[in-house]
């Protein structure tokens, strides 16, 4: 059995970084293309929950993770005059690792783009693939910039639009639109928002999730046409009047918005039935499992995926077998990610002014045992081979 000496990584995002210092850890040679230039990230915070601090901890950074971030171990919901329903405990994590730990989206990929740099990968930016061809023995890539390559394996960790499983799959899986649209914007840190609270309102939702002493994100969940585009300088007016309702701290918040940096994001889901590799091409992430935000778990899946590759390609036996057992150990796990977050969005999507007290009712009596019940699954190692019981 020959082993795996030299694997490419397509996308240098969280979960393409992940792969190749958890690649290098093994002693896999490791290039890693990325199509955007170099610190270009979109985005806001992430919240990086238990079982991903186990993951990075793994890749050696969890330390820099939690010194960038802020650490909490509960969520709080209220509706959305600012009136509490309820606070659940969150039992995600170790002795090692806090149950949450959120920061800003491009310190995370900093750290995750040093560990990469200083285990020895080759980081290239604004570079894609032009062609690959899979003879078996292995894979030859010619590069948009001209260059050649010649892999054991190739790991595509492009994201929810992945040129390379629409390569490998066509278009059995192209990304659903849920309906539902995200608006994100970083603010300054009020001294109560020291953990998760969720504000439910009329067909809306609203959260804030501290990010260090001085910071929070905002995120506002709203129902929205597929295809709509809004001009990013329209966008804090279209956030503060969907917040219009929202009376206590959101209230508050929405009056200091600022003039720039909301984001707009819609939500689409990926379900590339298993398995994700064809020959010695494999797709992972959200290329292969994006999923709704609810759980804060999509990056902490694409986390998780790197670590088990790694573990998988160390393994003597034949390269396709390996990338077998990773969607294997993977599918279950990734799909109740999606499903519970797929449920959350929709139930808390459809309530109305009208609902909202037979909500938080509901909320009250089901919430702590249904939380306790998937973290304990998260809990669990990064294999989850038996899709457990629903809900
Ligand atoms: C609104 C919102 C909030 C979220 N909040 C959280 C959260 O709090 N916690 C959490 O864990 N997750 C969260 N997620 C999910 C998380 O962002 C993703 O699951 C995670 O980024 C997936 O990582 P990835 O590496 O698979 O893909 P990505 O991070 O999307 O990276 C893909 C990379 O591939 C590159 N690429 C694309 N095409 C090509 C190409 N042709 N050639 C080369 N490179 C290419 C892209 O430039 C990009 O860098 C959220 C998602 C959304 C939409």
């Amino acid at each position: 059995m020959t082993p795996v000496r030299n694997c490419l990584v397509i996308g240098a995002g969280i979960g393409g970084l992940g792969a190749a210092v958890a690649l290098r850890r093994q002693g896999i040679d490791v290039d890693v293309v990325d199509i955007k230039p170099a610190d270009q990230v979109v985005g806001v915070g992430i919240n990086q929950p238990g079982n991903s601090l186990r993951a990075l901890d793994v890749l050696g950074v969890l330390e820099d993770c939690l010194a960038a971030g802020y650490q909490f171990d509960r969520n709080e919901y209220f509706d959305w005059q600012g009136n509490q329903i309820l606070v659940t405990p969150c039992s995600l994590g170790t002795d090692r690792v806090p149950p949450n730990n959120a920061l800003a989206r491009a310190d995370l990929h900093q750290i995750l783009g040093d560990a990469a740099d200083r285990a020895g990968a080759n980081l290239t930016y604004g570079t894609t693939v032009a062609e690959v061809v899979d003879d078996g023995e292995g894979v030859s890539v010619t590069f948009n910039d001209g260059r050649e390559g010649r892999y054991d394996v190739v790991a595509a960790f492009d994201g929810i639009r992945s040129p390379v499983r629409r390569r490998l799959f066509g278009d059995a899986a192209e990304p659903q639109y849920t309906g539902f649209a995200v608006w994100r914007v970083t603010l300054p840190r009020p001294t109560e928002v020291t953990h998760t609270m969720l504000f439910h309102g009329d067909r809306s939702n609203t959260g804030v999730i501290p990010l260090s002493d001085e910071h929070m994100y905002l995120l506002h969940v709203t129902a929205e046409p597929e295809h709509a585009r809004y001009a990013p300088a329209d966008l804090p007016a279209l956030l503060r009047q969907r917040l219009a309702g929202y009376g206590g701290l959101v209230a508050h918040l929405r009056d200091q918005l600022p003039d720039g940096g909301v984001v707009y994001s819609p939500i689409s889901e990926v379900h590339l039935p298993a398995p994700w590799h064809k020959g010695r091409i494999i797709v992972l992430g959200d290329a292969a499992h994006a999923s709704a935000p609810n759980l804060t778990q999509g990056a902490a899946m694409a986390l998780e995926d790197a670590v088990v590759l790694a573990d998988e390609l160390r393994r003597d036996r034949v390269v396709e077998e390996s990338l077998a057992a990773v969607s294997a150990a993977r599918f279950a796990r990734t799909k109740l990610v999606q499903d519970v977050s797929h449920g959350i969005l929709t139930t808390e999507m459809a309530i109305t002014a009208d609902t909202l007290d037979d909500f938080a009712a509901n909320l009250r009596e089901h919430l702590p045992g249904q939380a306790a019940y998937v973290e304990a699954l998260l809990n669990q190692p990064f294999r989850l081979v038996t899709a457990p019981a629903s809900l």
